[in-house]
């Protein structure tokens, strides 16, 4: 399908406006789940139905978690299934904002909030898609999924259970595509236009509770290596000893 000018403005606009009201709405992830303010994800979910009434009418919609979401598009065949990836939480705001960060202000014609990259973007990007074909009765070659977690950010649970009722149903994904990086500027020397930029693998996180014991003393006798100087090599140790990298690799069955 091809688009001409006058119709690219107003399918970028419908496509803006959906994303300005996914941002405006602050689902904010908290490791501490007293913390989370559930009203807002409970916002969150009713107006996303309301943006992608389509995607809503005739996609399956499995629950999972609190607000995770698992939409099933049915394909003309079953097999190479393919899972599309996002997730509607985004971290809590710290520092100065030149717009406040649930307003979703457009200024110059960029728009500005908490979450708009990462990663109701791309969510709103993925629904806006099938949205439009689904306006156009396409039916997918093969079934699309539609994941959206509610807690990635602090690791939580959502990601998990969608893998689990997948492979409950048997679904063994042929191609999965989740939020990957940005249009980078300046990242690498020698090359001057905007890159965007393909993730195929991910850091992962490691966390660690360090505790070093040492006797007591007085700060007039200062003992060499004590535990603050022992825990700062520790942590030098660590710094200097990262997991190796690697590329990813294909399973061998
Ligand atoms: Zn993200």
């Amino acid at each position: 399908m091809t688009l001409r000018d006058a119709d690219f403005d107003v399918v970028r606009d419908r496509a803006v406006a959906k994303l300005q009201a996914l941002v405006r709405i602050p689902t904010v992830s908290h490791r501490d789940p007293t913390l989370v303010d559930t009203d807002a994800f409970d916002a969150f979910v009713v107006e996303l139905a309301a943006q992608f009434p389509l995607l809503h009418e005739r996609l399956d919609l499995t629950r999972i978690h609190t607000h995770g979401l698992l939409f099933h598009w049915r394909g003309r065949a079953d097999d190479r299934p393919v899972v599309l990836m996002a997730h509607l939480d985004v971290v809590p705001v710290e520092g100065e904002w030149r717009h406040p960060p649930f307003d979703g202000v457009i200024e110059d014609g960029v728009l500005w909030g908490r979450g708009t990259l990462d990663d109701k973007g791309c969510l709103a990007g993925i629904c806006e898609a099938v949205e439009r074909l689904l306006e156009q009765d396409l039916t997918p070659a093969q079934d699309i999924w539609l994941s959206f977690g509610c807690d990635e950010e602090v690791f939580g649970q959502a990601a998990p259970q969608a893998v689990a009722e997948l492979v409950r149903r048997g679904v063994r994904p042929w191609f999965v595509l989740d939020e990957g990086g940005a249009i980078a500027y300046d990242a690498f020397p020698g090359v001057n236009p905007p890159i965007g930029v393909i993730g195929v693998t991910e850091k992962g996180v490691t966390s660690l509770e360090l505790t070093v014991e040492g006797r007591g003393g007085h700060a007039s006798t200062p003992a060499k290596m004590g535990p603050t100087a022992r825990i700062a090599r520790a942590i030098m140790r660590l710094e200097k000893s990262p997991f190796p990298g690697r590329r990813p690799h294909r399973p061998s069955s």
